[in-house]
């Protein structure tokens, strides 16, 4: 089915251009009752909205849960919820059943996500054996697979759920990723102190950023939470160390304040001070802060309705990122919209050696309230529901296919025939995929591949 919009702005080249008479092909799976036809073209006529084509995004941490733990999410779920959100490529933990610490291993999860992934996938090996921070996971074979598979390839090695207590391991680790061209990508958790106490993110951030700088490893930090965090790492970057790190929209958006008695606040690490939120939004102003990832946790409601206290760690968010942070932070002036797209998709993309595919299509004037019954996700819990956000996606389009389509959207938005035939929608469609293929910056269009 053909889109037509009057108007639309095309992310490209770093910025946005305004298209005008701009017509979009989605895949012929979608289906649209009341679309006009007009000489054989099937198109719905978009009018009189803000409507923007973006590059997919690349979340660089996610929780997929499979194999092991499908009751809370699968890879089929999750991708599909990715895809809603606006995003085309997501890296997976390997807090899995079996981790994926040796080639076998992962080519059981590799073999899932060929099977059930609807965007790409590119997922984490551990850094050590069941995560258990004793012993090195196989770290040359599981970084040589890529070698006879290019769909093998590793986001890099992390212990996610978990910061790798050892100083010494952790080393090794470095010396291993680095001989084999990959990332150690840490959770950093300092078990002698609570989590609650923001000196467990930051004293292991401190000793991890003084290993690389011993061994010159490429180095991305989770979910940083705290502003003492924030300080040590502006001050890596200034040194010149190959250091990078990602914060997640709650921490951004929320503070202690706003927290209540729910599992729905309940992640790890926690959501913190006043202060350490301001630091946070500094940092990601001024590029200390690379990306933001959504840290992607879903649990079954059972797990998340024990209250704060007794409810399992992680929220799901995936949905909810791209209009929660174009409400709070680019329509309050924070951030320009071009400055959200590097965060979610350009900057993620280049640290991780993510190829460039797809991209979404948002109407950034819709008004709506979070709904967690709504989600694609298995996982519900999110501090975000019931909050009006604007921003929503009304197709994702990946490796040439439709993979969401908001046909609620679509039925509601029925127009009068477009006027088009079937020789201008061609040569329009061409100029369409042209202009997405364009590189660099570029999205990697529709049939690029
Ligand atoms: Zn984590």
């Amino acid at each position: 089915m053909y889109l037509h919009f009057e108007e639309a702005s095309v992310y490209m080249n770093g910025k946005f251009e305004r298209k005008n008479d701009f017509l979009f092909y989605i895949g012929e799976g979608v289906s649209c009752a009341s679309s006009g036809l007009y000489g054989g073209i099937r198109a719905l006529d978009l009018k009189n909205g803000n409507y923007a084509v973006i590059p997919g995004f690349a979340d660089v941490h996610v929780h997929l849960r499979e194999p092991g733990f499908s009751y809370k999410e699968t890879i089929a779920s999750g991708t599909k919820a990715a895809a809603r959100g606006g995003y085309t490529t997501v890296c997976p933990m390997p807090n899995l059943n079996p981790a994926p610490h040796c080639p076998e291993r992962l080519q059981e999860q590799l073999s899932l996500i060929e099977r059930d992934a609807v965007i790409s996938v590119v997922p984490y090996a551990t850094i050590t054996k069941e995560q258990k921070g004793e012993e090195l996971s196989e770290m040359a074979a599981l970084a040589a697979m890529e070698k006879n598979n290019k769909k093998a390839k590793i986001a890099g090695f992390s212990d996610d759920g978990h910061g790798v207590q050892s100083g010494s391991l952790m080393k090794q680790a470095m010396v291993e990723a680095k001989k084999h061209g990959k990332m150690i990508v840490a959770h950093c958790e300092d078990n002698t102190f609570p989590s609650e106490d923001s000196a467990s993110e930051w004293r292991q951030i401190e000793r991890d950023l003084a290993l690389v700088r011993e061994t010159g490893c490429a180095y991305h930090i989770c979910h940083v939470s705290a502003k003492e965090s924030v300080a040590l790492i502006r001050q890596a970057k200034q040194e010149g160390l190959d250091v990078s790190c990602e914060t997640a929209p709650h921490y951004l958006v929320l503070d202690s304040s706003m927290t209540e008695d729910d599992g729905c606040f309940k992640m790890n690490p926690p959501i913190r001070e006043k202060a350490d939120r301001e630091a946070l939004l500094a940092a990601v102003k001024d590029g200390t802060i690379d990306m933001i990832a959504t840290d992607h946790a879903p649990h079954s409601v059972q797990e998340k309705e024990k209250g704060f206290a007794d409810s399992l760690m992680g929220i799901v968010g995936l949905e909810t990122a791209f209009p929660v942070l174009y409400t709070e932070l680019v329509l309050t002036g924070m951030l320009s919209l071009e400055q959200l797209i590097r965060l979610l998709s350009e900057n993620p993309r280049r640290r991780f050696g993510l190829e460039h595919s797809g991209y979404s299509i948002w109407e950034l004037d819709e008004e709506y309230e979070i709904d967690p019954a709504a989600f694609l996700s298995m996982g519900k819990s999110t501090p975000f529901s019931g909050r009006r956000v604007q921003g929503r996606c009304i197709a994702t389009v990946f490796d040439g296919r439709t993979v969401w389509a908001d046909e609620k959207f679509m039925e509601s938005h029925r127009g009068s025939n477009t006027g088009i035939n079937e020789a201008d929608a061609k040569r329009m469609q061409k100029q369409a995929e042209m202009m997405l293929r364009t590189r660099p910056g570029g999205m990697g269009g529709p049939y690029s591949r």
